[in-house]
């Protein structure tokens, strides 16, 4: 199944739920925009390379679009456009005055030098700068993207239209940026998965999680989740699997990728699992907070997790998805699991606006209290309605998406 397919069927599914007209569903579902552009770039050994660049524009009637940026080998139109509807979901559960957007280029940023990558960003945003901007579409950073990219994206786009920090977020701190930016996509599922936790009545202590993906979202989940005392068991990143059933030592496991660019390549004090291994693993909690698509029908039967947190876009299929709530998996969905990082973008953009800024310690209130809020309205939800809580964030997201989609009237 293609990603935007799938997209389309949760959407489909909780719109029958709300019975969204046709004509509704249609007006939802079919992007505002998409373009593809020409990236060309000198690379270091003189030759001349040619990429595409694709942003999707998905709905904007609750605000100006938001949605990262991905430098991943995988990226293709169909990706970005599904989770471009993610994020006008995702922004519409937890009631950021925000649409989505997703944008992206076919490309491994681990093969490109600093300056290349540098070039590419700069020459992306030459083909795509009068279709972005503060109130129209801002980036953040995705996979293989960071706030290196954040700040080269803000220096070119000002080029073109001059000073103008808010048309991009997850800025260094030193310009622009937001503390705690960085760290909120992890530390929101470790927020979400704690408030799970506590209303299925799980001590952390007793708790064995495995999260699949050690980069921003990964990384700072383990940080959040092993400082709050639950048992991480085990992690992977692209090259494979560490596994320890007495817990693995998380500052260690941040330091190592700390000093290793980012990898967990040669981490010795764990046993070599794959990653095919990890998503199999006899645990409490399992965190895909890496690729899309890892949980399909084919081995989700092997998935023994009772609670899996999407903290990566799309981690599972609607098949498997199926498969896994039939046995009696709790799956909290990825447009709610890994808000926070647009939240904390909102904070940032807000502020880019207003030239103030929060501390780390504000940060992380206001987003423990928009993740709460969130997560207490889905939760209550799913018990009414009796439905699973990706449902009922679909039928929350969609109904605030239809909502100003009427009052602004469309005629
Ligand atoms: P990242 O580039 O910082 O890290 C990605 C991690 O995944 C790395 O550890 C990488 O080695 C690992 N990985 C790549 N291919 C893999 C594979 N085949 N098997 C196992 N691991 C693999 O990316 P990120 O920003 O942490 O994003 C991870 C996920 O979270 C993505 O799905 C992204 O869309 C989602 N997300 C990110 C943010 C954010 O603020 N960065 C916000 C919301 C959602």
């Amino acid at each position: 199944m293609k990603a935007f397919d799938s997209t389309q069927l949760y959407f489909n599914r909780a719109a029958d739920q709300i019975d969204l007209t046709e004509s509704m569903r249609c007006l939802l579902l079919v992007p505002k925009r998409e373009v593809q552009v020409q990236v060309a770039i000198e690379r270091d050994d003189g030759e001349v390379a040619t990429y595409i660049g694709y942003r999707v524009q998905h709905d904007d009637a609750r605000g100006p679009m938001k949605g990262g940026l991905r430098f991943h080998p995988d990226v293709d139109m169909d990706e970005i456009r599904s989770l471009a509807a993610l994020m006008t979901w995702k922004t519409a559960v937890v009631d950021l005055p925000y649409g989505g957007a997703k944008g992206g280029m076919a490309i491994d940023p681990k093969q490109f030098s600093r300056r290349e990558l540098e070039l590419l960003t700069r020459r992306f945003v030459d083909g795509i700068h009068d279709l972005v901007g503060p109130d129209v579409d801002i980036p953040a950073p995705d996979m293989g993207t960071n706030a290196d990219v954040m700040a080269w994206f803000m220096n070119q786009y000002a080029k073109y239209h001059g000073f103008s920090p808010a048309c991009v977020t997850g800025k260094p701190v030193e310009l622009f940026g937001l503390p705690g930016r960085e760290e909120a996509t992890g530390r929101g599922v470790g927020i979400l998965t704690y408030k799970l936790l506590g209303r299925i009545g799980r001590k952390p202590g007793d708790t064995r999680v495995a999260i699949q993906g050690f980069g921003n979202v990964g990384s700072h989940t383990a940080k959040f989740l092993g400082e709050a005392g639950y048992r991480l068991v085990a992690v992977s990143d692209a090259s494979g699997g560490f596994y320890r059933a007495d817990g693995l030592n998380v500052p260690a496991l941040l330091r190592y990728a700390l000093d290793h660019n980012g990898s967990l390549t040669g981490f010795a004090e764990a046993d070599a699992i794959s990653n095919a291994e990890l998503l199999a693993l006899d645990v409490d909690v399992l965190i895909p907070a890496a690729l899309g698509g890892v949980i399909t029908a084919q081995n989700a039967k092997a998935v023994r997790a009772g609670i899996i947190v999407e903290a990566a876009n799309a981690p599972i299929y609607p098949d498997a998805d199926d498969v896994l709530q039939e046995r009696g998996a709790i799956i909290l969905p990825d447009i709610l699991a890994n808000a926070g990082g647009v939240t904390a973008s909102y904070f940032e953009w807000v502020q880019n606006r207003q030239h103030y800024r929060w501390d780390l310690n504000r940060v992380r209130q206001e987003l423990d209290r928009v993740l709460t809020n969130s997560f207490e309205s889905v939760w209550e939800l799913a018990a009414t309605r009796n439905i699973s809580l990706r449902a009922a964030a679909y039928v929350l997201g969609i109904g605030r998406v239809r909502r100003a989609t009427e009052l602004a009237g469309v005629c």
